[in-house]
């Protein structure tokens, strides 16, 4: 509905448990850090959460926090849910974030005639199913 805006999911989503590599991921958002790991020998950002880095593979990476802040990079509107369980319309969108990685999550807080590429968003934290899930939300 054109005008109404993006809403976060208010449940039923059947996400995955957090594990040992994910969790410090998991408990910065509960804490509203935005967590990502940095690779100290090459300086690349890395998400999602790994045990090496994807460029040099040093074992060596370590987690920092993100100031929140980036742009859409690309984004899908979506009608037709994967479960019904979902509301639509809802708007995954891939992030560029200022540290230099890249997260796919939700853009909310716009219409859904809205959501356009480049528009700088900064991260929302939503509690859904008894976790903190990382939205996005407009910066402006
Ligand atoms: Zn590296």
């Amino acid at each position: 509905v054109s005008g109404e805006l993006l809403q976060p999911q208010t449940g039923g989503l059947g996400m995955p448990p957090p594990t040992p590599l994910t969790a410090p991921f998991w408990s910065g958002c509960e804490a509203g850090e935005l967590r990502f790991q940095r690779c100290p020998e090459c300086g690349r950002a890395e998400f999602p959460p790994s045990e090496h880095c994807r460029n040099c593979l040093s074992e060596a990476i370590t987690w920092e926090v993100s100031s929140g802040r980036g742009e859409v990079y690309s984004f899908t509107v979506v009608y037709r849910p994967v479960t019904p369980n979902l509301h639509v319309p809802y708007a995954p969108v891939i992030v560029d974030f200022a540290e230099g990685f890249q997260m796919l999550t939700n853009l909310v807080g716009v219409p859904v005639d809205g959501v356009q590429v480049g528009v700088p968003v900064r991260v929302r934290f939503v509690a859904v199913d008894g976790r903190t899930l990382p939205y996005v939300e407009p910066a402006g």
